[in-house]
């Protein structure tokens, strides 16, 4: 659909922000009228909501095919039956969305698709000469989000973009990856995001690496660490701990144990000022259940102590993977005195007793001389030394990551970033073929799982990310590449009958000419759809008024800079047309120019 006349849209812009929306794109979403909530996390998509997202859906489609994928419908209710068989009906948790049929059968609604397409590929594919393949689709999945909120963003029903690759062997995996990631290049930069792929954490999906696409902007919940010298980028989920030293001479020698009286010391902070104790000389310890999964169901359960120096945050993801556990959550105090005697301010490593495990950050393992709780009341100890004093059963990188550290790369110091999560890709492996039987025979004559990787774009959330990423005081400032429409048409009074022929001219002739072209004939108030065209934010408006109209001119106002120029009538749709392919072909370019560069890079 091209065209649409603003008396015929159905759609309402509200002055007034709604009360529960925290980040512009909420705001601008509802107020812009393109989405209104149905339900917590629970949103419908008007008219020119829904051209946005199809817009979205139409880039990633073209993208996706252009690098080979092959589009599926797969459905949205799944039987319990495949999750059972991977383990992930419990690993998924609260998140999934669990029904019951008249026969008591359990499914859930698709939170993702992995079994379903695996499940698929098994009954199908038979020869390695059947593979490669990677089938997508776009559909909406559900996440029952502990705390739906940012609108579209982090809601419960949410469009989403799904690929799931099968190869040979790990070689053709990679392959299928780089594929995918540059796929991904080109459908960020046509849609006109700023935006990183940054290393992260793989969580319930599972496999070793992943990227994520980050959206950057303050408004996101992702916290990113990037290396401007080197060009390294992490979530901090994942982003690799660099151990500093706690000395710029050199460790210091080991020194005897000490146990010293510390009355009311509870915290590192309290130990660092009333003893006078270095803070790189303080090691914390954290108690956490750490809850595995059993033989197709909840397993056994594990009270772990983790040590991190007293300068330092504990990342649980990392202690979760360094585990293999399925949740780590911090033990409760009456619990961890009851198991292991110590008073929760004064617990340490020396002599602790009663904890399943006792892991350590290589910088606790690394370094010397740690004050520490001496597992009674009011003493702690000095110089406690890892090896000598206490033995972790593992040692390992389990610091948070923060803005100042060292880049693992290249040691220069990192910059903080938020970001927007949009996209994420994961190499697989043969966890899923294994589990499902995804198995083919080898040229060899052998039978072997296939090698899998998954690739996820989130649609919906793409399009909230750009307004996060384009809003003014104004309202929304759409890449041209996904405007609900790309010019705006308004003639000032439509009861003037020479503005009115005016307008429908233009309008028709940007139609003729392939530009989505939108006429504001509503007998409003000037004001109002001046109003309404920032705030929905057309890239382009075209304004047919009254003294323009008497020079024979009218105004073309860029949205993103607001600039208004007089162009005279004759010329006034060829210019708009120009001006609207310039903008398409500045996207485009972007996404030819990037893929080019990664193209390069690979060809070292
Ligand atoms: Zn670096």
């Amino acid at each position: 659909m091209l065209a649409m006349r603003a008396s015929r849209l159905f759609f309402r812009t509200l002055r007034e922000d709604p009360a529960d929306a925290e980040i512009a794109s909420h705001r601008l979403m509802v107020r812009a009228g393109l989405i209104r909530k149905v339900t917590s996390g629970i949103y419908a998509y008007l008219p020119l909501g829904q051209r946005v997202v199809r817009k979205v859906a139409d880039i990633v489609r073209e993208e996706m095919d252009r690098a080979g994928a092959q589009e599926v419908g797969l459905p949205i209710v799944q039987p319990a039956e495949i999750w059972r068989q991977t383990g992930r009906w419990f690993e998924y948790g609260p998140e999934m969305w669990r029904l019951t049929d008249r026969h008591g059968r359990e499914y859930a609604l698709g939170p993702t698709h992995e079994e379903v397409v695996t499940t698929l590929v098994a009954g199908e594919v038979t020869s390695f000469r059947q593979l490669p393949v990677n089938l997508y689709q776009i559909q909406n999945k559900f996440r029952d989000e502990v705390r739906p909120r940012f609108g579209v963003m982090r809601a419960r029903d949410f469009v989403m973009k799904d690929a799931y690759s099968f190869d040979v062997d790990e070689a053709g995996m990679a392959a299928s990856y780089a594929a995918m990631r540059r796929a991904y290049t080109r459908v960020f930069h046509r849609v006109g995001l700023d935006f990183r792929p940054v290393e992260s954490d793989s969580g319930a999906i599972g496999g070793k690496v992943s990227e994520e696409f980050m959206a950057l902007a303050d408004s996101g919940e992702a916290s990113l660490v990037v290396c401007e010298a080197c060009g390294y980028a992490a979530n901090v989920e994942r982003a690799e701990g660099v151990p500093t030293p706690q000395e710029d001479a050199g460790p210091e020698p080991e020194k005897p144990l000490e146990k010293i009286r510390t009355p009311g010391v509870r915290t590192i902070e309290e130990l660092v000022r009333g003893h006078g104790v270095p803070i790189r000389h303080t090691a914390k310890i954290l108690f956490y259940h750490a809850s595995y999964l059993g033989e197709g169901g909840p397993g056994r359960r594990e009270l772990v102590a983790a040590l991190v120096r007293g300068d330092r945050q504990l990342n649980e993801v990392k202690l979760k993977n360094l585990l293999g556990a399925l949740s780590v959550e911090l033990a409760p105090e009456d619990e961890v005195r009851r198991r292991t005697g110590a008073p929760f301010g004064s617990a340490g490593p020396v002599g602790l007793a009663g904890v399943d495990r006792l892991v350590a950050d290589h910088e606790v393992a690394l370094g010397r001389n740690f004050a520490v709780g001496a597992n009674e009341e009011d003493r702690h100890y000095l110089n406690a030394n890892a090896g000598r004093d206490f033995r972790p059963t593992e040692t390992a990188d389990l610091r948070a990551v923060a803005a100042g550290d060292p880049c693992p790369r290249c040691r220069s110091p990192l910059a903080g970033r938020r970001g927007i999560e949009v996209g994420q890709i994961f190499q697989l492996g043969t966890r899923y073929s294994t589990q499902l039987g995804a198995y083919f025979t080898a040229e060899d004559g052998t039978r072997r799982p296939a090698w899998m990787g998954c690739y996820g774009i989130g649609v919906t959330r793409t399009a909230a990310a750009a307004i996060e990423q384009r809003h003014d005081a104004y309202g929304i400032v759409w890449p041209i590449s996904i405007a609900p429409f790309e010019v705006a048409v308004v003639p000032v009074h439509v009861d003037d009958e020479a503005q009115r022929h005016a307008a429908e001219e233009i309008y028709r002739t940007l139609l003729a000419a392939g530009v989505e072209a939108l006429v504001d004939d509503r007998p409003e108030r000037p004001g109002v759809k001046f109003a309404d065209a920032d705030l929905v934010g057309f890239p382009v408006r075209v304004t047919v008024g009254e003294r323009a109209l008497a020079e024979g001119s009218v105004d073309v106002t860029d949205r993103a800079t607001r600039e208004t120029v007089r162009v005279p009538l004759p010329q006034a749709a060829e210019r708009v047309v120009e001006r609207v392919r310039q903008a398409r072909r500045e996207l485009a370019l972007r996404a030819d120019r990037a893929e080019a560069a990664l193209e390069a890079q690979a060809a070292g």
